[in-house]
């Protein structure tokens, strides 16, 4: 009798070690097996490659791998915890932890081996990137698992110097299941002038960041961690003066690179529309309340909710122009000189305060 074959049962197989090329000739394939097994000679005949299994794991009708039915902590025994490593599950976290890696290096959101990636996989326990590997180019394997000390427990490559910041994160926000540490140009120019972006201008940036500025510390000391995780509170996208952005999600990995992808987008919009010689434009703070609305629905963080109409206009804090005025980190670096397009865009919200005042 002749057998059916499922995307499930292919990606079952591949996932065990086996090949494609062992589906009987005669079997009965389903369409989306049918599917699965172009996607794969298209990519190495049958063969059990990464991409391909990756794939497998996300194609339509098919199950993703589940997380341990009891979450693990350090204190399982190391066979425990090397099953885990091992598991399909994890396997697929590395592969997306690759995957994120992969469009931080193609956007030029990080440069040499900079910018580390953090997934909460237990108690006490996360998975993370590798020091001293691009971002673009890393493998599953080289994946690490830490306890929240920073001890490395798994991996054959030395995790990422900057993982105590992931850690205190983690630490002081429960809610935070994974973490994106990269250096994108635009939003970086922001935190090395020491200038929190202006809100009320882009939706998106309103609903998915709420940015804070954290003082600028020696990349991965424990200082450094406990000032960013003293602000993921009610923060999901910190700017870190002179260094970089790090930005959190409660849901997962690729949620939290899109906020990174938000706030570059957003700073880089800033720059540009600073240059036209026009005030910008903000949103009423009505408009910015219906906003807030959707972002408490969605479960973001932000400081702002339960604050009155009014406030959110009288609140310093939340005013256009006025943020920009935020001065450097105390502790930082010795400011450089005026950096004229940061210097623009501070002169630009300054001028559409003015305007407002006077009407
Ligand atoms: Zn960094």
């Amino acid at each position: 009798m002749k057998t059916v074959v499922s995307a499930r049962d292919i990606e079952e197989l591949i996932r065990n070690g086996g090949d494609a090329d062992s589906v009987p000739a005669d079997a009965i394939l389903t369409p989306s097996a049918r599917d699965l097994l172009r996607d794969l000679e298209t990519e190495g005949r049958g063969k059990p490659q990464p991409a391909a299994a990756a794939k497998a794991a996300s194609a339509p009708g098919t199950t993703k791998p589940q997380p341990p039915a009891k979450p693990l902590t350090s204190k399982n025994p190391k066979p425990e915890l090397e099953a885990f490593f091992n598991s399909p599950y994890c396997r697929d976290l590395k592969q997306q932890l690759v995957e994120i890696g992969r469009r931080l290096w193609e956007r030029a959101y990080v440069d040499g081996n900079g910018g580390n990636l953090a997934i909460r996989v237990g108690d006490d326990l996360a998975l993370c990137t590798p020091t001293l590997v691009s971002k673009g180019f890393m493998k599953p394997e080289d994946m690490c698992l830490v306890d929240f000390e920073g001890n490395q427990l798994l991996g054959s490559k030395k995790r990422t110097s900057e993982i105590l910041m992931h850690l205190q994160m983690m630490k002081q926000q429960p809610k935070d299941l994974a973490s994106v540490h990269c250096h994108p140009p635009y939003a970086t120019a922001f935190a090395v002038a020491g200038v929190l972006p202006p809100t009320c201008m882009i939706p998106e940036y309103e609903v998915f960041c709420a940015v804070a500025l954290a003082p600028y510390r020696t990349p991965g000391t424990p200082e450094m961690g406990k000032l960013v995780g003293d602000l993921v509170d009610k923060h999901n996208t910190i700017l870190m003066a002179n260094h970089g952005v790090v930005t959190w999600s409660h849901n997962n990995l690729e949620e939290a690179y899109w906020r990174t992808e938000i706030v570059e987008a957003y700073c880089r919009t800033l720059m540009v529309a600073a240059q036209l010689g026009k005030p910008m434009n903000t949103f009423s703070s009505g408009q910015l309340q219906d906003l807030l609305k959707i972002k408490q629905n969605l479960g973001f963080v932000d400081p702002r909710y339960g604050l009155r109409e009014c406030e959110l206009c009288d609140n310093d804090e939340w005013r256009p122009g006025v943020t920009c005025a935020v001065p450097g980190a105390p502790d930082g670096p010795a400011p450089a000189g005026p950096d004229p397009e940061a210097e623009a865009v501070v002169q630009a919200v300054t001028d559409q305060i003015l305007a407002k005042m006077q009407k």
